[in-house]
């Protein structure tokens, strides 16, 4: 349990911030920590298979204001051990990075940034405020178009490629994830393909796609794998790359 308290700095800091959504605690979303999360508006994708669409859009009247933001932070945080920022997709807000260093400096809580890798300039940015990287790692780079990406495959292989140059050798722990949607991620041979985009050091899981509460009609009729398949699938991947950190989130 982080119990730090209120540090006093020279000059006042301002924790300012506008979230599209505030959850207390979570006892999941930030591995072996106790936390809150904090909700972004928009994303630059639109998968089908997302739980979070009504973040897609987000008007100004639904917005938390920063003061309301700051009154539950300064409430809870001697009772918890961090943040989650996630989204929506975080790196739309540049101005999180001075968030992200505000709450460093007031409350001392650990961060952790949930993101899809496809803006490495704001990782930069955020790395040294952050403790721990969740990457969405969606598919190969040529099917982000079915996942809604304006950009090209040349540009998001780029992108990812940079983002795991930054995510290579750093203190924060990183952790890649991939939601095993069939029409985007269908076997091992995909996945192999992938691992080309994910640091050496970082885990990956492989997390099962739950049809129920994704935004698209697509989505919800999709069939997802079975825990065994997946497993299956784990297991065949260690073997062809001879990486070991590879686990599974099958949600049962
Ligand atoms: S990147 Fe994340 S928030 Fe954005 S559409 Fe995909 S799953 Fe949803």
């Amino acid at each position: 349990m982080h119990t730090a308290t209120v540090m006093s700095t020279a000059a006042p800091v301002t924790v300012s911030f506008s979230c599209a959504g505030f959850q207390g605690t979570t006892l999941i979303d930030f591995p072996g920590r106790i936390a809150s999360i904090l909700f972004t508006g928009g994303c630059n994708l639109r998968c089908p298979y997302c739980h979070n669409g009504a973040l897609f859009t987000v008007s100004d009247d639904d917005l938390m204001p920063a003061e309301a933001l700051r009154e539950e932070l300064d409430k809870r945080h001697d009772f918890i051990d961090g943040i989650v920022i996630t989204g929506g997709e975080p790196s739309l807000h540049p101005e999180l990075v001075a968030f992200a260093r505000e709450v460093k400096d007031r409350y001392g809580l650990e961060i952790k940034l949930d993101t899809n890798g496809l803006d490495p300039a704001f990782i930069r940015a955020m790395l040294p405020y952050v403790d721990y990287v969740a990457v969405d790692l969606k598919t190969l780079p040529e099917r982000y178009y079915l996942l809604g990406a304006q950009a090209g495959a040349g540009s998001i292989r780029e992108r990812l490629r940079e983002t795991k140059m930054l995510l290579t050798g750093v203190t924060a722990r990183v952790e890649y994830r991939t939601t095993m949607y069939p029409p985007v991620v269908d076997g091992v041979e995909t996945l192999a393909a992938m691992l080309e985009l994910v640091p050496p050091s970082a885990d990956l899981y492989l997390q099962r796609f739950i049809p129920r509460n994704a935004w698209s009609e697509e989505a919800q009729k999709s069939a997802s794998f079975e825990p065994a398949e997946l497993e299956a699938m784990a297991l065949e991947l260690r073997r062809l790359t001879g990486r070991d950190r590879i686990y599974l989130r099958t949600y049962s």
